[in-house]
């Protein structure tokens, strides 16, 4: 997904090489290809400008050092601001101090929410949880069947809608759903909930109604990396819809240009938590901030 962005900023660093101190002039100009190569990758307009302010004010700023000669001190302030807008530490899950935790999943239909579902599900019962995967998706004709397929390859059963049973409700089924999960002993619950092809308000009024209904722990909000600068604008409209504590980028395996993935976390001030980078169930990580930034840098 970074290549482009990836081999215009090695670059641009590589051309500082063997420069001895760098002038005001030799850091302006970097900055300014730093700012086209994001701007091109479809980072957002305010993340590229406080990116490269707080380049400059660094760059500028920086002491002479023993150990690195001025391009090296670039490319690691440079790093180190990258780590910082992709949010610095790595997040881990918030648990309940009661279980079950209750995790639920909101975003775009085809950001690959139920997919993710799986593959969270897989990921967490590999760190002994007992997860129990609940199909609150009732809008797409095939959504439950394929959440049931997926939780039985992950081996994670899933609570889905009966006769008699929350059929055609979404919130019912999801409150059914922790009552099940408290009986039987599941310590985790992760809820995968219907997206609209775009943003409307039934859609954030029903998510909003499950949230309310089940008071989840964490709400992962799911975005396809692959939209470009509309994940912005759409996790915007999640975060006043419905409001998320964290965020999942799936499509990480595409060949699109990794803008969103870039800008995600400084727009919304919420932490990118999981990586999804193919179809598979193993496809899957937990977001590591520092790794993304080398991964960038080359
Ligand atoms: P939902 O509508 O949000 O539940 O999305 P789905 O889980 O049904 O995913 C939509 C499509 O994207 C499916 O064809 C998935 O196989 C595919 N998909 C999901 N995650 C990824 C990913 O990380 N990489 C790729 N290449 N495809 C993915």
């Amino acid at each position: 997904m970074f290549d482009t962005l990836s081999d215009r900023l090695t670059s641009v660093l590589k051309n500082l090489r063997g420069k001895g101190k760098l002038s005001d002039a030799d850091i302006d100009a970097t900055c300014r290809e730093i700012r086209i190569a994001l701007l091109e990758a479809d980072v957002a307009l305010p993340v590229v400008r406080s990116f490269i302010a707080q380049i400059k004010e660094r760059a500028k700023g920086a002491e002479v050092s023993q150990a690195l000669n001025p391009a090296q001190q670039v490319v690691k302030i440079v790093n180190e601001e990258l780590v910082a807008i992709l949010g610095g530490e790595t997040r881990r899950l918030n648990l309940a101090k009661t279980p079950p935790t209750v995790i639920m999943l909101a975003g775009l239909q085809g950001a690959g929410k139920t997919t993710l579902a799986g593959k969270l599900a897989k990921h967490l019962a590999g760190q002994n949880h007992t997860p129990l995967l609940v199909a609150c998706d009732l809008q797409r004709p095939n959504a439950v069947n394929q959440l049931q397929v997926v939780g039985q390859r992950a081996g994670v059963p899933v609570f889905a809608p009966e006769p008699g049973n929350g059929v055609g409700d979404p919130v019912a089924v999801a409150r059914l759903a922790i009552e099940e999960a408290r009986k039987s002993q599941h310590d985790l619950v992760i809820v995968d909930t219907a997206g609209r092809l775009g943003v409307d308000e039934e859609l954030m009024k029903q998510a909003a109604d499950i949230r309310d209904a089940v008071q989840p722990d964490e709400v992962l909000f799911v975005v396809d990396a692959m939209i470009g600068q509309d994940a912005v604008s759409t996790a915007t409209a999640f975060q006043e819809g419905v409001g998320f504590t964290g965020v999942v980028l799936t499509k990480l395996d595409g060949d699109a240009r990794g803008g969103a993935a870039l800008s995600v976390r400084e727009v919304t001030g919420q932490p990118i938590m999981y990586a999804s980078n193919g179809e598979k169930l193993e496809d899957f990580d937990v977001f590591h901030p520092d790794r993304m930034a080398s991964r960038i840098l080359g």
